[in-house]
């Protein structure tokens, strides 16, 4: 049986949504609530990025704050209340311009008059030699999710934004000593949090720097740290090594068929429309000024609207 024969066989959902964080189950309760026949395609657990973090402060109606993983639990179960269906697979290609759309995943092929890309975003490697053989070898990208594990220890992390000052002040709490690397001068982070890492006694800061080894035997022993401004490399015995140097949108299997912008984000208005009919992006893998947990549910209740919108035209011819 070729593609379009199994294709033919396959229930034709209203809509389908890849990824299941706060844009994806946003959408799914927006989308059944309004009768569409909802299916959700997520190759984790539910929560996203959200269930990397212990303590969300700024998502509404949670005044003393939640941990990301709940959040994303109690997304999830709204959306199923009213009768989202979650299958958990990866999706591993689509064909958004057929009719209907078609998604094929390692659980088989899906298809849909309309789809929500949710897909969010993921860490930023260094690129380095041997950085990939040592993830979870002493190598990380999130330190509210691993921190734990090197409690007492020495571990570094690097950058200079947000994220990384987010996570030299956690590991700061834990670890016996916390170098933060950043290839500037200064840090990128918020005022915030510039105090209390500069107060904090076990961290210190190796400015105008950058990773250029890892060095390790059966996990990260150490690293070579090269100062970019006199050339001088400095060996470091670490027991982990947080990279937080941003994060990249999850869009490598729309390329080529849905316009990016030159980031690689889905080019997607407030309407969240693209450049495919029928087809929306919702939450952090679209373009748009604020990625956070409420402008990703404000962005899957808008898909869902507008894809409820798509299939009264097509359906009034
Ligand atoms: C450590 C950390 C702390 C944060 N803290 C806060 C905070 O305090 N407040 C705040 O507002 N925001 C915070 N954020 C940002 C917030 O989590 C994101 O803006 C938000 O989760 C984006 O939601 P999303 O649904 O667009 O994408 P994501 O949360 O990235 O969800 C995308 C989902 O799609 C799935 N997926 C991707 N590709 C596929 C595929 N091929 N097949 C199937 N599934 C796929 C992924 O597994 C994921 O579950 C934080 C982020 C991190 C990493």
């Amino acid at each position: 049986m070729d593609r379009m024969e199994c294709m033919m066989k396959t229930h034709v959902y209203d809509t389908v949504i890849i990824g299941g964080g706060p844009a994806g189950y946003t959408a799914a309760l927006y989308a059944t609530r309004a009768g569409l026949d909802t299916l959700v395609l997520e190759k984790l657990a539910p929560g996203g990025q959200m269930a990397e973090t212990m303590q969300i402060d700024n998502y509404p109606g949670f005044h003393e704050g939640i941990d990301g993983f709940t959040l994303g639990q109690q997304m999830q179960a709204g959306a199923h209340r009213f009768g989202a269906v979650t299958k958990q697979t990866q999706v591993l290609s689509v064909d958004l311009r057929t009719d209907p759309k078609q998604i094929e995943t390692d659980s088989g092929v899906y298809a849909a008059k309309t789809v929500i890309l949710a897909t969010g975003a993921h860490h930023r490697h260094l690129g380095i030699e041997n950085e990939d053989t040592l993830i979870g070898r002493g190598v990380g990208y999130c330190a509210a999710c691993d921190g734990m594990l090197y409690r007492g220890k020495t571990v570094a992390v690097v950058g200079g934004g947000n994220s990384a000052a987010a996570d030299a002040l956690l590991l700061s709490r834990l670890c016996k000593k916390v170098y933060l690397i950043h290839r500037r001068d200064t840090l990128r982070a918020t005022k915030v949090y510039h105090e209390p890492l500069m107060t904090a006694e076990n961290v210190e800061f190796l400015w105008n720097s950058t990773v250029e080894t890892l060095h390790y035997e059966a996990r990260l022993s150490g690293i070579t740290v090269k100062n970019v401004k006199d050339g001088q490399t400095t060996q470091i015995p670490l027991d982990g090594l947080f990279i937080s140097i941003g994060r990249a949108p999850e869009t490598a299997i729309f390329a080529g068929q849905i316009d990016l912008d030159e980031y690689g984000y889905i080019i997607a208005d407030e309407s969240t429309c693209t450049s495919i009919p029928g087809v929306f992006a919702a939450g952090d893998v679209r373009t748009k000024a604020l990625r956070q947990v409420v402008t990703a549910a404000a962005d899957g209740a808008i898909a869902a609207h507008y894809a409820e919108k798509y299939l009264a035209e097509q359906s009034n011819g």
